[in-house]
């Protein structure tokens, strides 16, 4: 009989632990999903204030911290080409090679209130950094550009890639070893080769051209101290030899004609095509070009 009740009360107490162990492992559930529904939510809200305060360049760095680089990303570019940026143009037959520096500045001032983003032309294959990338190009340049080009791009911190003629360094209008030295320091500008004497390649034999390739970008690198891997053929002649030279000294080459860039139709870097930027070129055309950058996966 007394086993009987003893029996009986563990049983009772059994029950009870059980009842007790579900109840516990039932709230358990509920607080911990409760938690964790905060903790999430709270996640979220972290990241988006974060995200809010990031200036333009810290999202740059999140971005390409945050992302892998893809293996394959397709973009379109616009590439511009400028000759020289100057007021009047004196005798100069081609009229529509001079800008008039208040064009470029409003050009400028466009793309930096648009947020796009110049990039140098060694930077096409750094696309994934960029959302709206653009870039100016200056052929020539001439002093003009250290006189009135320059300093606009510096004014609006924006950068550009200038194809410099190499025997014209230290001679008459042109730039001096030291303007390039300037200039290249500033961060803002990639010097590159416009060959040595700007006479058309494709009249060239090998040797010649091997020559205008090579001694251009080596007097270039000694200057600025910077490597040069983009090259830009004299009023876009070249041919099949002048491809096969610079293969081994450069990563690019431009041409001066054609559209905007298109990384899924422009596969040979040596055949970047560009925008004529003239003169009588007006900012609405100019804006409808940028309007075509664009960076996808
Ligand atoms: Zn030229």
């Amino acid at each position: 009989m007394e086993n009987k009740v003893k029996k009986s009360n563990n049983l009772k107490y059994i029950i009870l632990y059980l009842l007790i162990l579900v109840v516990i492992i039932v709230a358990g559930y509920f607080i911990l999903n409760s938690i964790l529904k905060e903790d999430v939510t709270a996640d979220i809200e972290n990241k988006e204030i974060v995200f809010n305060t990031q200036t333009s360049e810290d999202l740059q760095l999140v971005k390409a911290e945050k992302f892998e680089i893809p293996e394959h990303i397709s973009a379109t570019v616009p590439i511009f080409m400028y000759h020289f940026i100057l007021e009047d143009y004196g005798d100069y037959p081609d009229t529509e090679n001079f800008l008039k520096p208040e064009t470029l500045e409003e050009q400028l001032k466009y793309i930096s209130e648009n947020g796009y983003d110049t990039i140098y032309i060694d930077e096409l294959d750094d696309l994934y950094k960029y959302d709206k990338p653009v870039a100016l190009t200056f052929d020539d340049c001439f002093v003009y550009f250290y006189d009135n080009a320059f300093p606009l791009l510096k004014k609006y911190n924006q950068k550009a890639t200038i194809f410099i003629i190499t025997d014209y360094i230290n001679g008459e209008n042109y730039l001096t070893e030291e303007q390039l030295k300037e200039i290249a320091d500033s961060g803002l500008v990639k010097i590159e080769s416009h060959t040595k004497t700007h006479d058309y390649l494709d009249e060239m034999n090998y040797d010649e051209q091997v020559e205008q390739a090579v001694e251009s970008k080596e007097r270039l690198e000694a200057i600025t101290g910077q490597e040069v891997t983009t090259y830009c053929y004299p009023s876009g002649r070249y041919n099949q030899t002048t491809l096969d030279i610079i293969k081994d000294y450069y990563d690019f080459g431009l041409e001066m004609l054609g559209g905007v860039y298109d990384s899924d139709v422009d596969t040979n870097p040596y055949q970047i095509p560009r925008i004529y930027a003239n003169r009588s070129m007006s900012l609405s055309t100019f804006a409808s070009y940028l309007e075509q950058s664009r960076v996808y996966y």
